[in-house]
């Protein structure tokens, strides 16, 4: 699995349950636990305008290490309306997915056991689901309050990946709105709820693997190219692999 941002994490969460294999997981950047994010104020010891170059004046930032995207998200978690698998041929536009909303209907409810997803269970009304949400709704705000007074039916609190109760991993989320780094640890991350995917014995990560290209043959990818030593002197990585920082150099993986 190349990176270890949500789809890897959650594919290997399910993976590493289910099968007796091995997994090599080459991530670009280190390990940044949530005590060194709080310190240094920062997701990520990589730069924003280094994790992507491009002439378009849109600036597009990446939060490079191990977690990816779970590091820095504000934890917001609508999920799919049925209609939006359908836009071709209820609206007339974009296209139809191949699969329903009820396909993947049981793992939004699995993703969100992972992530103790809060909901307004009113929401269920216009929204179908097959499980209740694993906590409780936030309180709502007076904004919050008079849309819900004027519209019943149609608002309903966010569902968010930031702890209305505190779980075994988490405390209660205090509402300081400041989630891209929580300072209390109550949003959903990698970092407090995954990393035993990462740490299982089967599982190989292989921190500061910058993966630059892949080869093909036919349909498939047989070979991976990258560069390592970027990691540094990582306490994660040095407890894993004992091994020494390693100078910049590129490498083929021939799977
Ligand atoms: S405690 Fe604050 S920063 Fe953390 S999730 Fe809640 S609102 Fe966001």
């Amino acid at each position: 699995m190349i990176g270890s941002g949500f789809g890897s994490a959650f594919f290997l969460h399910e993976f590493v349950r289910r099968r007796n294999a091995r997994v090599l997981v080459p991530e670009w950047g280190r390990h940044n636990t949530h005590e060194w994010q709080l310190e240094h104020g920062s997701n990520s010891d990589i730069q924003d305008e280094e994790t992507y170059s491009s002439n378009a004046s849109k600036p597009w930032n990446y939060t490079i290490g191990l977690g990816g995207g779970t590091n820095c998200w504000f934890a917001q978690t609508p999920r799919f309306h049925p209609n939006d698998f359908r836009l071709k041929s209820l609206y007339g536009i974009g296209l139809d997915w191949p699969i329903s909303h009820d396909d993947p209907e049981p793992f939004y409810c699995e993703a969100k056991a992972v992530m103790s997803i809060l909901g307004d269970p009113d929401m269920a009304a216009v929204m179908p689901r097959s499980q209740p949400f694993p906590q409780p709704p936030h309180r709502m705000s007076a904004p919050d309050r008079m849309m819900k007074a004027a519209r019943p039916d149609e608002h309903f609190v966010m569902p968010t990946a930031r702890a209305r109760v505190a779980t075994e991993q988490r405390p209660a989320c205090c509402a300081s709105l400041r989630c891209w780094l929580c300072p209390a640890d109550a949003k959903f991350t990698a970092n407090n709820g995954l990393m035993h995917a990462f740490e299982n014995p089967d599982v190989s990560v292989c921190l500061g693997w910058e993966v630059r290209r892949f080869g093909h043959a036919g349909s498939s990818v047989h070979l991976v190219i990258f560069s390592s030593g970027r990691s540094g002197r990582d306490p994660w990585r040095q407890h894993r692999t004992e091994n020494k920082p390693t100078p910049v150099i590129s490498k083929e993986l021939v799977m």
